[in-house]
């Protein structure tokens, strides 16, 4: 059987705990895609984000984190 198709929107990261970012970018250098805008608290861009973990790893709050 066919796999369901799944579309890049439907994965991505998001930011947890918006209260706590503090805005270090830290996140925003760290993303390969340019996913990740430089907002307080930040923003992803599900279309462009492919769940590489990058930012999850180098968030010093623990605020990124991976949906499915
Ligand atoms: S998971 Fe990767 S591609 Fe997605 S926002 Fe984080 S660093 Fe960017
Ligand atoms: S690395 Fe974490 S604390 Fe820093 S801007 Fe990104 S989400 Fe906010």
């Amino acid at each position: 059987m066919r796999e369901p198709e799944r579309y890049r929107y439907d994965r991505g990261v998001y930011v947890a705990a918006v209260g706590k970012c503090g805005a270090c970018f830290l996140c925003v250098d760290e993303c390969p895609e340019d996913a990740i805008h430089k907002m307080e608290p930040v923003k992803v861009d599900y279309n462009r984000c492919t769940r590489c973990m990058r930012c999850v790893e180098v968030c010093p709050g623990g605020i990124m984190q991976i949906i499915d």
